[in-house]
């Protein structure tokens, strides 16, 4: 008997417990995932609650009726996982010992910098975040009463969840005041630290020419140091300032404490270190990393998770059963940008190559708003697709 500890019962921790079971029975496999939340959250729905396109109560489910029978769920924290002696150390429930660990923990958001972003997020009226699902609904309410003004969009820094979410929000917002027939009184400004709006190509022209087409101005290089609520001016290390009367802002983000607690598992930003093709722990050859709190080089979704999942279990059901598998996860992501009312674009990559087209279409906004929520929680989720 083999066992399995996952830490985090988010998409990662479901899709490859879910995977792992449909592989092997409780009897072959013992199945344990440490969850400190009750409910599961569908985030990529969080753009579209902004824009009303979405229930927000249709994103949450229990965390304990997503796992397969015999998958043991323990409600707890992890706290520090001991490699070397195949242990994790919890809040609540002691020391739980394991033959593989797989380390599902997400992306944490950090709030602490720019200096006055959380004050300007606390206060909640002229700064705002959609990366979490009260935020998002704030946002949603704020766009339904707001009559003018700019609206920024502000990415802090790389790596973040889903890196066209930001885009997503600011041609949608554009759009919807179109739709609204108030353009002419907003201004709509989208700040990166990157040098550009989108770094693959065929998508990144694409994406220039819509926000040029559109008048969506583009504030590149641009890594935010302050936000000052009261004045309305966001400003960044290299003394750059761009004024805002609604600010939305994607925070920093970076690995969970465990990770940072953990010798040899992490790196200084406290993404778990594992080879991008193999999933494997740099230093730790029973400690695999999946999902968002991973290191890889490819952007963080669950479309990309998905693919994760069925990389792991096959390697660790080639790995239990003395087999060897030629798996690898190649970087592959689909990620579904709204580009504004009925179309969407599809950015489909891997580590190598851009895989479609840059095309807008409404076959894609079927898809992704009216189907890939039902896709999730019913095949996705089970490891059916
Ligand atoms: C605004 C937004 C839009 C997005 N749009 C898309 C999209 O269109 N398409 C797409 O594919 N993806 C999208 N994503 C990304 C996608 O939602 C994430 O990649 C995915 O949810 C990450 O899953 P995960 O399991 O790795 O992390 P999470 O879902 O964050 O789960 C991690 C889990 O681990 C638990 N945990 C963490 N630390 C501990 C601990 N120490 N002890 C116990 N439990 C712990 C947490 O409670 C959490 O439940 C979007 C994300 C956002 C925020």
């Amino acid at each position: 008997m083999k066992r399995i500890l996952v830490i985090g019962g988010g998409s990662a921790g479901v899709m490859f417990s879910n995977r792992m079971r449909n592989e092997f029975s409780p009897d072959e496999v013992e199945i344990t995932v440490i969850e400190r939340n009750t409910m599961h959250v569908y985030q990529p729905a969080f753009t579209l609650v902004v824009f009303d396109l979405d229930d927000p109560k249709n994103l949450l489910r229990p965390m304990k009726d997503l796992f397969f029978d015999g998958i043991k769920l323990v409600h707890d924290q992890a706290v520090k996982i001991d490699a070397p002696n195949n242990k994790v150390i919890t809040a609540k429930s002691g020391e739980l010992t394991y033959d593989y660990l797989v380390v599902a923990t997400g992306a944490k958001l950090f709030f602490e910098e720019p200096e006055g972003l959380k004050e300007g997020i606390e206060k909640g009226t002229n700064v705002q975040t959609f990366y979490q699902l009260d935020g998002a609904i704030k946002l949603r309410d704020t766009l339904k009463e707001i009559d003018g003004g700019t609206i920024v969009m502000s990415v802090c820094e790389m790596p973040i969840k889903c890196p066209a979410a930001p885009m997503k929000f600011i041609m949608m917002a554009e759009d919807t005041m179109r739709q609204r027939g108030k353009r002419d009184k907003f201004k709509f400004i989208f700040t990166t630290p990157m040098p550009a709006v989108f770094s693959r190509e065929p998508y990144a022209s694409k994406l220039v020419n819509i926000f040029g087409s559109r008048g969506i101005d583009t504030v590149a290089n641009f890594a935010p140091s302050m936000v000052d609520y009261d004045k309305g001016v966001i400003k960044d290390y290299g003394g750059k300032e761009v004024k805002f009367d609604l600010l939305c802002i994607t925070p920093p983000h970076g690995g969970e404490a465990v990770i940072e607690e953990s010798e040899g598992v992490g790196d200084a930003a406290g993404w778990v270190s594992c080879d991008k093709n193999l999933m494997v722990s740099k230093k730790y050859n029973n400690v695999f990393g999946i999902g968002d709190a991973t290191d890889f080089p490819t952007s963080k979704t669950a479309s990309g998770i998905r693919k994760q999942a069925k990389v792991l279990v096959s390697r660790l059901k080639a790995d239990i059963k003395g087999e060897t598998s030629t798996e690898r996860y190649d970087g592959e992501i689909i990620c579904p940008i709204l580009t504004k009312y009925k179309r969407v674009m599809f950015a489909h990559f891997n580590y190598e190559e851009s895989i479609s087209p840059a095309i807008e279409s409404y076959g894609n906004w079927v898809l992704k708003v009216h189907m890939l929520r039902p896709l999730y929680w019913n095949l996705m989720l089970n490891g059916l697709i």
